[in-house]
């Protein structure tokens, strides 16, 4: 049995998991397809750090995992993807990005989808070289403002020269999780506990492995993928 229940009716919306390394560029490609097609990106890495700046119960409890670049525990990872998945702009259609990141959490997501009757239509994994990912992390910046999250790139795409977002104004800031030795953590713990769902997917029949470092190229080979569906 497929990943995707078959009884369920065709639609026109998309449902679609990003997998792939801190820095692969999912959340780049997650709102070039946004932008694209109407759907909702959801990241769980940005719905934590609105948690953590807005001082929450659940970004008190983050905060820690966060900053050491550790996963933080799956229990909490569903109860935020429970509610997030059943709010109405997600019947346009809806793009995980950062989430599922272990095997516990995907066959929780598949239990979830099934329960919500929900077909997923595609995995698409970034398939980025370690040095291009290196040098990407270091050289990121994020708008502080929880309800922009604009990402920078000091080499390639900087915010104003007084170190502000061009879209909202606000301070552009590197990550706590951006310092070497936190990006070297993120890297292990993606290699260990994340790379396997690339197999779990590729056994589900439902993957498209990417190797392409031009967000254009990826947008069109995705585009590509979904055209069967
Ligand atoms: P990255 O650039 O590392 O992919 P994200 O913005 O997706 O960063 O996530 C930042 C941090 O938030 C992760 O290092 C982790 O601590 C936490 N996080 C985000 N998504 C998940 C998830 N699905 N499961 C567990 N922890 C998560």
């Amino acid at each position: 049995m497929l990943f995707a229940l078959c009884s369920f009716e065709k639609e026109d919306i998309m449902r679609m998991i990003l997998l792939g390394a801190p820095g692969a560029g999912k959340g780049t490609i997650a709102k070039l397809l946004t932008d694209y097609d109407g759907s909702v990106q959801i990241s769980t890495g940005d719905i934590l750090r609105g948690a953590v700046k807005a001082g929450t119960e659940l970004g008190k409890k983050a905060q820690g995992y966060m900053e050491r670049g550790d996963l933080v525990p799956d229990s909490l990872i569903m109860d935020i993807m429970e509610s997030r998945l059943q709010e109405t702009d997600c019947k346009k259609g809806f793009i995980l990005d950062g989430f599922p990141r272990t095997i516990p959490q995907a066959d929780a997501l598949k239990k979830l989808l099934e329960k919500l009757k929900l077909r997923l239509d595609l995995v698409v994994n970034l398939d980025v070289p370690r040095a291009v990912i290196l040098d990407r992390l270091t050289t990121r910046r994020t708008c502080s403002n929880p309800s922009c999250q604009e990402i920078y790139n000091i080499k390639s795409k900087p915010p104003t020269p007084d170190g502000k977002c061009k879209k909202c104004g606000s301070p552009v800031i590197q990550r706590a999780d951006e310092t070497e030795e936190a990006i070297t953590k993120r890297l292990e713990t993606y290699n260990e506990k994340t790379a396997p769902l690339i197999q779990y997917y590729q056994k589900e029949r439902i993957l498209k492995n990417i190797s392409s470092t031009s967000s254009e190229e990826i947008f069109k080979h995705i585009q590509e993928a979904l055209k069967g569906k």
